[in-house]
């Protein structure tokens, strides 16, 4: 039996699941057994990539919580993503609440790069 609440089931309403799935197209630029990397359809630097776990957490908290070893695992993909399309230097964010400018709940971190970067967040 499956249970639809739980965090680490995929979502039918979201769109990184589907993403996941293959339902949506994206741009992979890597991907490991436990998570995918894709480039941003609204790229902010030079290197905009969207690392995303496989399994469904609403957001950053959720996912340390309940998974640490996976957040582990997305900042080496960052990282490896960073050293791959850019000079390995990058900024790794992680928006948490639509007023930090969370707007899929499906927890993901924003690979930046490619560039010097600004600091202008709000
Ligand atoms: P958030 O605002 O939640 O921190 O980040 C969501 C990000 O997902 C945004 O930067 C937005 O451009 C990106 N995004 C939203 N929908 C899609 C999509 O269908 N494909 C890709 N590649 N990126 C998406
Ligand atoms: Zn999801």
């Amino acid at each position: 039996m499956t249970n639809s609440s739980s965090p680490a089931s995929a979502r039918a309403d979201c769109i990184f699941c589907k993403i996941v799935a293959g339902e949506i197209e994206s741009q992979l630029v890597k991907e490991t057994e436990d998570v995918i990397a894709f480039r941003d359809i609204n790229p902010q630097a030079p290197l905009h990539v969207l690392v995303v776990p496989r399994r469904h957490y609403g957001d950053v908290t959720q996912l340390a919580g309940s998974d640490p070893k996976l957040l582990a695992e997305m900042v080496k993909v960052a990282n490896a993503v960073a050293a791959e399309h850019a000079d390995g230097q990058f900024r790794f964010i992680f928006n948490s609440g639509p007023n930090a400018g969370q707007s899929v709940f499906h927890v993901h971190g924003h690979v930046l790069g490619g560039a010097r970067l600004g600091w202008t967040p709000a």
